[in-house]
């Protein structure tokens, strides 16, 4: 469509709308200069494994030693090194639905066999009913949930209520936890409530963390792991099998952005407020029904009555009408079906145009 002329509203992506900040960029310069060009112990370098521990007992309440962390190449490399090392064949593993599509993927590539839960059956309710929609999909094979809070591509939240029914479920029935934090520093109503930190959680679950969206370092791909000894055993070698550490100088950048003031946070969280609240504004004054998401930074509007229920269709009608780029709920599982998935995260300014440009419906 650009090339032949036309202007397209891009708000399909998943990245942070903001530059890497200057104080990371810094770091990866110093490191460079100071040669920290060489192999680093595969499970990441001693001092940031040091800072990423005092911010999980600060931040995240999860009190662990160094030897519970492991630095990766992103989530999505702690992710699959988590599937890897938790997953036998046939087990199955729960997750909620719509979820972020590699999910499905990487369960597969563990062997494991797909369970979704829908959010629709969880949404804003008690403990008893996320307890309920667990039992009732629970068999003998359930080995794992798969928890994301705040979650691609609703930007839904678990409360602390629901997630200590998550807990107490996993811990009757033996199950070990997945949790992808990947959004832990970008929400707008609630609190973040790390599932490593109930009592008894620590010792069964795989908490995946990111820089990726907190500091806006997608490209530069890393992240980490927290897990107790039986699965850090099987950690340490998937990752020194698949990438032998993550690139030195990355992990020094990594260290600064750990260690920046956490009130950095402070106002990006209201930069994204805004244009979360503009472009959920502009879905329902064009009749969209549209939840506001507490966190991440996409939307998720029901497109049914506007724009029909089949969600690729519906993508590219607004494409067409409207220039507005995004991405078909299907592909995040059959719940998503009938809604599009839209990033808030990019300027005012193309918020502002899309929220016009719903009025050529
Ligand atoms: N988890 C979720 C829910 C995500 O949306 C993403 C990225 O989009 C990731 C994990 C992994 O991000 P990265 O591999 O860039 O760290």
């Amino acid at each position: 469509m650009r090339e032949s002329g036309h202007r397209v509203l891009q708000l399909e992506g998943g990245e942070p709308f903001m530059a890497t900040p200057g104080f990371v960029k810094e770091a990866m310069r110093a490191a460079l200069d100071a040669n920290q060009t060489r192999y680093a112990p595969s499970s990441g370098v001693p001092q940031l494994l040091e800072a990423l521990r005092a911010k999980l007992a600060h931040k995240n309440a999860v009190e662990v030693t160094t030897n519970d962390i492991i630095v990766t190449s992103g989530g999505a490399h702690g992710l699959f090194c988590a599937f890897q090392a938790s997953v036998s064949p046939g087990d199955e593993v729960m997750f909620f639905a719509p979820y972020w599509t590699p999910i499905q993927d990487q369960v597969r590539f563990s062997g494991g066999v797909p369970v979704r839960v829908p959010w629709d059956d969880i949404r804003g309710g008690s403990g008893d009913a996320m307890r309920a929609a667990l039992e009732s999909r629970h068999t003998p094979r359930t080995r794992v949930i798969y928890v994301n809070t705040p979650a691609n591509p609703s930007g839904d939240m678990l409360t602390r209520e629901q997630l200590t029914a998550v807990a107490d479920f996993a811990k009757e029935h033996d199950l070990t936890v997945i949790a992808d934090e990947a959004y832990e520093d970008l929400i707008y109503d609630g609190e973040h409530v790390s599932i490593a930190s109930l009592p008894g959680m620590p010792e069964r679950t795989l908490t995946v963390y990111t820089f990726s969206k907190s500091f806006s370092m997608t490209g530069w791909r890393i992240g980490y792991v927290v897990a107790p000894p039986p699965f850090m055993e099987f950690l340490r070698k998937l990752v020194l099998n698949t990438v032998n550490g993550v690139s030195t100088p990355t992990q020094y950048a990594a260290l600064a952005a750990v260690t920046h003031d956490p009130h950095f946070f402070d106002s990006i969280r209201e930069e994204y407020r805004r244009r979360r609240d503009l472009l959920v504004d502009g879905f329902r004054n064009a009749g969209f029904d549209c939840l506001t998401p507490p966190g991440a930074f996409y939307a998720f509007p029901d497109v049914r009555k506007r724009l029909g229920g089949d969600s690729w269709k519906a993508m590219e009608t607004l494409l067409e009408r409207t220039e507005i780029a995004s991405v078909p709920g299907i592909v995040f599982g059959p719940e998503g079906e009938g809604h599009l998935r839209m990033s808030f995260s990019t300027s005012m300014e193309i918020l502002e145009e899309a929220v016009a440009a719903l009025g050529k419906l």
